[in-house]
């Protein structure tokens, strides 16, 4: 049962067990202790950028944030960096530091094309890799190496090469919630915007009728109820997502009548049947930005809500209080920390990098569709076989 909460996650942070040392007092201690202030030429640089944190920063806050902000856009400059944020960012970082934002799919484009020498991936290690992969000559850092992912750990090459022993001809569809090593076995990447293009395409190209999809079961079981391709799938689960269940979305309508439903596809199979729409994190973006439904609910990370309420100032969020960990350890003060120590730096052996290389390019040389996918809600169930 994923725990939901009526208001923006900056106000909640008292009561959120899952976010230690982030927060205000994290921020000011941080700022303190890297002999930042919040003095009159930080507020005038930094003015603008509270704009679009307001509606999730009180202004006592902000003289905790402002100085590190501003001290991370200066070290920017200065090392011809960017920053990658991912959606599920808290909306300090991803508003005020990042430099593009998106989901995975946009953030490995934009990551193949910056001219920028220093690529820092505000998201967690395997995007670290894949803007690694795609940009050699670059260096990308990692703010925190600890930054993981449930998904990305489920499953390793070594596990592919079995998989694929078992199922030889049959071409082998990854998501790119994983490792190099992992993408290194595959014939393609996907991600959730394009899952099921991938999948269709694959099928086409190896003559199959089965695609090896893996490593996340329930998106496997999703993209199932959109294609007539047979699935096989792996057992990875994306911890923030699982925990929701069609019983939050009988609670939720009962608490909040008309309240519209939006689910990630990386959420259990019945939670799609259960909601009102479903698609890739850039895809709920969009529903939000250009159908402006009055209340709504993310059913994903919860930092995601914070970020589209700034485009969508007139929408009332309710926020699901599931929070990614692995996200979550990307702080301003550890992206600070990164850009002047210019650690954790991203590796990957070259053998391996041209081999997941090929799967990534595979999946960007694709048609560029017009707008994210949706996912069917409300679909039965399709068998797959799970290895
Ligand atoms: S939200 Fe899920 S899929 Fe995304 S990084 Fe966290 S554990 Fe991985």
């Amino acid at each position: 049962m994923a725990r939901i909460i009526d208001a923006p996650l900056r106000h909640a942070d008292a009561d959120c067990e899952t976010r230690p040392g982030i927060g205000q007092w994290g921020a000011l201690d941080a700022s303190t202790k890297r002999g930042l202030a919040f003095t009159p030429a930080v507020k005038r640089e930094t003015d603008a950028l509270y704009e679009k944190v307001e509606h999730v920063i009180p202004p006592f806050e902000w003289p905790a944030y402002a100085p590190l902000i501003a001290a991370i856009n200066r070290l920017k400059r200065e090392k011809n960096a960017v920053i990658l944020a991912h959606n599920y960012m808290t909306s300090e970082i991803f508003h005020c530091v990042g430099d593009f934002r998106g989901d995975s799919l946009q953030l490995a484009r934009e990551a193949a094309r910056t001219d920028a020498k220093v690529i820092v991936q505000a998201g967690v290690h395997f995007m670290a890799e894949t803007s690694k992969i795609l940009s050699p000559d670059k260096t990308v850092l990692i703010p925190d190496m600890r930054a993981g992912c449930s998904l990305a750990a489920s499953i390793t090459g070594a596990d592919v090469r079995l998989i694929k022993e078992r199922f030889p001809g049959v071409p082998v569809v990854t998501y790119v919630n994983t490792s190099a090593d992992v993408k290194a076995e595959s014939d393609i990447t996907c991600t959730s915007s394009n899952a099921v293009q991938v999948v269709e395409w694959a099928a086409k190209e190896w003559n199959s009728d089965r695609v090896i999809l893996i490593p996340d079961e329930y998106l496997a079981k999703n993209v199932a109820t959109m294609t007539t391709v047979k699935i096989i799938a792996w057992h990875g689960r994306c911890e923030v997502h699982e925990r929701f269940s069609a019983e939050d979305i009988v609670e939720l309508r009962a608490a909040h009548p008309g309240i519209v439903v939006l689910a990630h596809p990386e959420c259990p199979p019945d939670v799609m049947a259960a909601a009102d729409y479903a698609g890739s994190t850039a895809a709920l973006a969009n529903y939000v930005t250009t159908r402006r439904p009055g209340k709504v609910v993310l059913l994903t990370e919860c930092s995601m809500s914070d970020n589209v309420a700034q485009a969508a100032p007139d929408v009332d969020f309710i926020r699901p209080c599931n929070l990614c960990p692995h996200m979550k350890r990307i702080t301003l003060e550890a992206i600070h920390d990164a850009l002047v120590e210019m650690k954790h730096e991203v590796t990957i052996d070259e053998d391996v990098r041209v081999r997941a290389k090929q799967a990534i390019d595979r999946m960007l040389a694709l048609p560029k569709t017009d707008k994210p996918l949706d996912f069917e809600t409300g679909a039965r169930e399709v068998a797959v076989e799970v290895v």
